[in-house]
């Protein structure tokens, strides 16, 4: 099995390779910050997809999460403005850290 890269937003090496319910497609879920990436229905896409976001991460910027959809458990990134399926510590769409005014 080839190596996971630490994740790119929080440094962390718990990385799992997840199937979704319907056990239809892959992901790749961070146990660290609960980021995830790379819906794909082999697991060898979904672990070069996150190998390959690695080196692309950006400076960190600093965002909020302005709405939060308690219902269908997502949240508004205030830096692009994308519903994301996580409410972690970073924005798994931009990489923004959730920490800002
Ligand atoms: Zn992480
Ligand atoms: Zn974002």
């Amino acid at each position: 099995m080839e190596k996971l890269k630490p994740c790119p937003f929080c440094g962390g090496s718990d990385i799992d390779i997840r199937t979704d319910d319907a056990g239809l497609s892959w992901y790749s879920f961070c146990n660290g910050c609960g980021v995830s990436c790379g819906y794909s229905i082999t697991k060898d896409d979904v672990m070069n997809a996150w190998n390959m976001r690695v080196p692309t991460i950006e400076p960190v910027k600093h965002g909020k999460w302005i709405e939060i959809d308690i219902k269908d458990y997502k949240a508004l990134c205030s830096e692009c403005g994308t519903w994301s399926p996580v409410m972690g510590k970073f924005c798994p769409e931009c990489g923004a850290r959730m920490d800002g005014e």
